[in-house]
């Protein structure tokens, strides 16, 4: 028998919110999706009218989800932003070209601008290429440093006031649950702030220019129903060199325990907000980079060293604590290393 919207109570109900377990309609579920991704950026105040925010854009569910959330808020309500589509070009052949498509598509369907720039032209590296001489082991940590900020990068080239970028609730949650395993207290402290600018958060070391998460509190089910019943146009594919077995691990271990209580998402978050860190527990202390000026708790920043370490063959070298060779690096020096320290750098199988 047809279930009715329990929100209007007028046409019959196509879904069950996986957040709230209500049957709605569509245009009701919309709205109640909207709404909240609304109050999110409302109670936050994570934008202030006339600035020029640019959304990371990938192509994915999330960022074209938000590409076309910032449009539509930003119209109904007026927020009195310029907003602008920003992507990064890793050079992953057969993924990221047809990804980005997907992006020059939305481009043309939300009529925003869009800037693109590659780890080719900013690194001389394509992700191709280091995964050639790196493995597949360990090269979404190249990934994600490079991206990081190759974002900023962009960001400043177009000189806008905020990022925002597509991470869900179910990222976040993943993130806390992450670092509670690795036992990273800096990272747990600061990964649940909603922007790296908010009062009272953390400033994120790693980030230049301010960035946010509107759907923070927008879980990923509710994302996809979103995409598919408003028929976007987004990429749905897996990146070809994506092992990543540890957040595999933890994202499998959300899954089970959403499946059992739909809340542990946002639990598990709230958790994570609600952390303090014992007085005295040591932080990293932000400087800059004292080759590329990008912000860095070390001489050197971890991408500068990652670079340092393809460049030299010896792709190990920013994989775990080398900060005794920043000096050795800064001023060209060889790195005056053992034979079996050297043999450890080089191998690709790490
Ligand atoms: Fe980069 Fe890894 Fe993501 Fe692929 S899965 S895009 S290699 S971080
Ligand atoms: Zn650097």
């Amino acid at each position: 028998m047809p279930v009715q919207c329990s929100s209007c109570e007028q046409k019959r109900a196509v879904l069950r919110r996986p957040k709230t377990g209500h049957s709605l309609c569509k245009e009701c579920f919309f709205w109640a999706f909207e709404e909240e991704v609304h109050q999110t950026i409302v109670t936050a105040g994570l934008f202030h009218r006339g600035e020029t925010v640019a959304i990371g854009a990938s192509g994915g569910k999330d960022s074209t989800v938000l590409a076309h959330l910032m449009k539509v808020l930003n119209e109904r309500y007026d927020y009195g932003l310029s907003l602008l589509l920003l992507s990064v070009d890793e050079g992953i052949t057969g993924y990221r070209d047809d990804s980005l498509e997907t992006v020059k598509r939305n481009q043309q369907q939300y009529e925003l601008p869009l800037k693109i720039v590659s780890y080719e032209e900013l690194y001389g590296w394509t992700m191709d290429a280091i995964v050639k001489q790196v493995g597949l082991k360990n090269n979404c940590t190249f990934c994600g440093v490079f991206r990081r900020q190759a974002l900023d990068r962009g960001a400043m080239m177009l000189k806008v006031d905020k990022i925002c970028t597509g991470h869900n609730a179910d990222d976040v949650a993943e993130t806390v649950l992450m670092n509670v395993l690795r036992g990273d207290i800096a990272r747990l402290r600061r990964c649940t702030a909603i922007s790296t600018a908010s009062e009272g958060a953390d400033v994120d070391p790693d980030s230049v220019i301010p960035r946010c998460k509107p759907l923070k509190y927008a879980y990923e089910k509710e994302i996809v129903l979103y995409a598919y019943f408003k028929r976007l146009d987004y990429f749905s594919t897996e990146c070809i060199y994506a092992p990543n077995a540890y957040r595999g691990h933890a994202r499998a271990f959300l899954k089970d325990l959403e499946a059992v209580r739909p809340s542990a998402i946002v639990d598990v978050i709230h958790s994570g907000e609600h952390l303090s860190v014992r007085h005295g527990v040591k932080m990293p202390t932000q400087g800059s980079c004292q080759r590329c000026g990008y912000i860095s708790s070390q001489a050197l920043c971890k991408a500068c060293v990652l670079l340092e370490g393809l460049n030299r063959g010896l792709p190990r070298l920013g994989i775990g604590k080398h900060h005794r060779l920043h000096a050795n690096i800064l001023s060209q020096k060889p790195l005056d290393l053992e034979p079996h320290q050297e043999r450890k750098l080089r191998a690709a199988d790490f």
